[in-house]
């Protein structure tokens, strides 16, 4: 394949170009690895622009999570510059590059809108359609979904090159959609989701437009590839704002479309926002506490309220719940089953300590996490704090016994069932 052809407008206007002067953005604060791919292929005669987040965040003073770069060499002839390059996405063909470390930076063609007559018949092709059409640095600025998301690096002059907008959107901390949202929505659902992600991460308004065209087509959002949403959601929850965005979703109507038929109460968006802070403090983030604390709620209000639920009643409800949205997303099974862990681990909990097979539960691996899981809703609702401590003195001890020599190892001896024989009272110390 040739160099794509000449930069030709997307359409009217020129861009607002900010020399270096003018912008805070330094290349100090910019991945070595991503500077050198950029001068490599401006240096081979090549465009090259970082795009998206990074630049982004880099104007607002904020750290950027990732670096991607833009720029007009094909796939083909960025794999040509790069040995240590790959391409990758069967879709979205896309080069990652490869450092020490396990460093990839991401290098993107230009894309553009396709023209409605270039696109395929069926309307489930159209999205990943879309996304693979090249063209020029100008179009590609236009197909992002943000004005603030459409801002470009020049590493040739070094300057800030807006053609959306972006900038004054910035300046007025501002989320708007690079044209139409009403079409913008249409076309991919799952920007809806996006809008609400960025006004809760970088605490920006909504512009007018967002909000009236998530009333109209949120619906829509149903229709995205769950694969998708389930990606996105997860971002949610790795920024630390899935407490705001649900709460936000809810309100708007969106949460349930967005996660098959999904609706959250108070008591689980106070939960969320419990599992944010958790996250805020550097605790990392896995889907199965997502799902338990998604449903931790409905499972509490479905125990019998007389405190005599059995653990093969609260197993089977904890599947009942977890089963459909499980199904839905294809979570796996040991997602699934680690999810129900925490639920029964939490039923266990509440009811405190002195039960049958106490000994067994203070040993089990899933344990440890299912206390900390407990003592999260502990201290979002201010309740049972008694209780937690008392298990957390229990764990403490059974861990100092164990470590004083215990032959357990952390298994469960395998013992037969020989009727009841387990005291009512606390058993401190591992058998
Ligand atoms: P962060 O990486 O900090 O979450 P980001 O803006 O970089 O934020 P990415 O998901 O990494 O988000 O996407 C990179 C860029 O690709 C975006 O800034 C935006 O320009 C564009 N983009 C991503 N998703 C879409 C989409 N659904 N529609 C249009 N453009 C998109
Ligand atoms: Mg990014």
């Amino acid at each position: 394949m040739t160099g794509l052809e000449k930069e030709t407008d997307a359409g009217e206007g020129c861009p607002v170009i900010l020399p270096r002067s003018q912008h805070p953005i330094s290349r100090k604060h910019i991945n070595e690895h991503t500077l050198k791919v950029l001068y490599r292929l401006r240096n081979h005669g090549f465009k090259a622009y970082l795009v998206g987040g990074g630049v982004r965040d880099l104007l607002l003073g904020r750290r950027p999570k990732d670096f991607d770069v833009a720029t007009d060499a094909t796939p083909g002839q960025v794999r040509k510059l790069f040995r240590n390059c790959f391409l990758v996405g069967r879709r979205f063909r896309l080069a990652h590059i490869r450092f020490a470390g396990n460093y990839i930076v991401e290098v993107a063609t230009f894309r553009r809108q396709p023209r409605p007559e270039e696109l395929p018949e069926n309307p489930a092709e159209h999205f990943f359609f879309t996304e693979n059409v090249f063209g020029s640095p100008r179009e590609d600025a236009f197909r992002r979904d943000f004005t603030i998301n459409g801002l470009f690096y020049n590493i040739d002059d070094f300057s800030v090159v807006d053609h959306v907008g972006g900038l004054e959107d910035l300046e007025a901390r501002r989320l708007r959609v690079i044209g139409d949202p009403l079409v913008r929505f249409t076309e991919d659902p799952v920007r809806m989701l996006r809008a609400l992600e960025f006004k809760a991460r970088l605490g920006f308004s909504l512009d007018a437009g967002i909000r009236e065209a998530i009333y109209l087509r949120g619906p829509l959002i149903a229709e995205a590839a769950p694969a998708r949403i389930r990606e996105e959601v997860m971002e949610l929850f790795r920024h630390a704002v899935a407490g705001p965005v649900f709460r936000q979703a809810q309100a708007m109507g969106l949460l349930p479309h967005l996660l098959a038929g999904y609706e959250a109460n108070e008591e689980t968006l106070a939960m969320l926002a419990g599992v944010d802070q958790r996250t805020a403090n550097d605790a990392a983030i896995e889907e199965h506490l997502v799902l338990a604390a998604l449903f931790l709620s409905r499972f509490r209000n479905a125990l019998k309220s007389d405190g005599e639920t059995s653990i093969g009643e609260a197993l089977h409800l904890a599947n009942l719940l977890l089963t459909p949205m499980c199904a839905y997303f294809r979570i796996a099974h040991g997602t699934r089953a680690r999810a129900r862990d925490l639920l029964i681990g939490f039923f266990r909990l509440s009811r405190g300590r002195g039960r049958r097979g106490e000994a067994r539960f203070l040993r089990h691996s899933s344990s440890p996490q299912a206390l900390e899981f407990f003592a999260l809703w502990c201290e979002v609702f201010q309740q049972q704090l008694d209780v937690l401590a008392d298990w957390r003195q229990a764990f403490a001890a059974g861990e100092s016994s164990s470590t004083a020599g215990s032959k357990s190892k952390g298994r469960r001896p395998r013992r037969r069932r020989s009727g009841r024989r387990k005291p009512r009272k606390p058993a401190p110390k591992s058998e």
